[in-house]
């Protein structure tokens, strides 16, 4: 979708941007179609897509053999969506507030993030879509700090365990402020993550979230859900210290700590 599509969509339904809804619509079709070929999608995959807007990345996606599910929060634009010939299921909903989207069996999620919920629509992403083998976002620059911290960092939180044992990821490129209707405030980028571990239990997200919750406590405090006794034998078994706080652990020590304390084995 070029800028003047864009803007004679917008303007004909009279739906001007509505920056509540973290509205800046992808005006450029080299940077779309580079989302998409990134996606790298295969004949027959599930994808979706939150947020389609008016449809920028929807429309190349559905021109390809795809089974193409949209969340989009704006009625308007939900309305727009459905009256063009765009070849997707729309679903009009507040993609925080979905239950049940079919989210086990997407293959590859894209989104243009509006950046206001960009970490919750992720760590939902993280914890439903468990059989996912790429997502490909836009994001702020600012956030790709957190995106990519390592442990031992200001940064470093559940975001960054995620997304590190999702897989790789790959800061692709920077997206020119030109290429949206408005232009954004913060420089923004696509990025990509392919899966290289295993499926990941949908508590998993929850049990970081509760690790980091009083981050300048020990971890031990923050587990004080679990039984202690198991706590610290799994601590013992891990090498973790007793004193240590959470954002000292290695993502892959998130993962053991959260087997070993509800007896699960992953990734195996
Ligand atoms: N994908 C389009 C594009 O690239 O031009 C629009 C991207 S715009 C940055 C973010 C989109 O997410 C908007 O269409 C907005 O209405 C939608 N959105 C915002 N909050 C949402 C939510 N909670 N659930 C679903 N969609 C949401």
């Amino acid at each position: 979708m070029n800028f003047d599509t864009a803007n004679q969509i917008l303007k004909e339904n009279m739906a001007l941007p509505d920056a509540k809804f973290g509205q800046n619509f992808l005006c450029d079709d080299i940077i779309t179609n580079r989302i998409v070929e990134l996606a790298g999608l295969k004949n027959g995959d599930n994808v979706l897509e939150i947020g389609p807007g008016i449809g920028a990345i929807t429309r190349p996606i559905s021109n390809l053999d795809v089974n193409l599910k949209c969340v989009e929060i704006d009625r308007r634009l939900v309305d727009i969506l459905r009256d063009s010939d765009i070849d997707a299921e729309i679903i009009s909903a507040d993609y925080l507030k979905l239950r049940d989207c079919g989210a086990e069996k997407i293959d590859v999620v894209v989104s243009n993030l509006p950046y206001y919920i960009m970490t919750d629509i992720m760590k939902k992403i993280f914890s439903e879509c468990t059989n996912s083998r790429t997502l490909v976002f836009m994001v702020e620059q600012a956030a790709l700090e957190r995106i990519l911290a390592i442990p031992e960092t200001k940064q470093y939180g559940p975001l960054s365990v995620l997304c590190s044992l999702y897989g790789d990821v790959k800061k692709e490129f920077v997206v020119p402020f030109s290429a949206f209707i408005p232009m954004p405030h913060t420089t923004s980028c696509v990025i990509s993550l392919r899966r290289t571990s295993g499926r990941i239990d949908s508590g998993f997200e929850g049990f970081v979230e509760k690790c980091f919750m009083m981050r300048r406590k020990r971890l031990m405090k923050n587990l004080a859900d679990y039984d202690r006794t198991e706590v610290l034998e799994a601590f013992s078994k891990l090498d973790i210290d007793i004193n240590c706080r959470a954002e000292e652990l290695k993502p892959e020590q998130f993962l053991s700590l959260y087997e070993l304390l509800n007896n699960l084995v992953l990734n195996d």
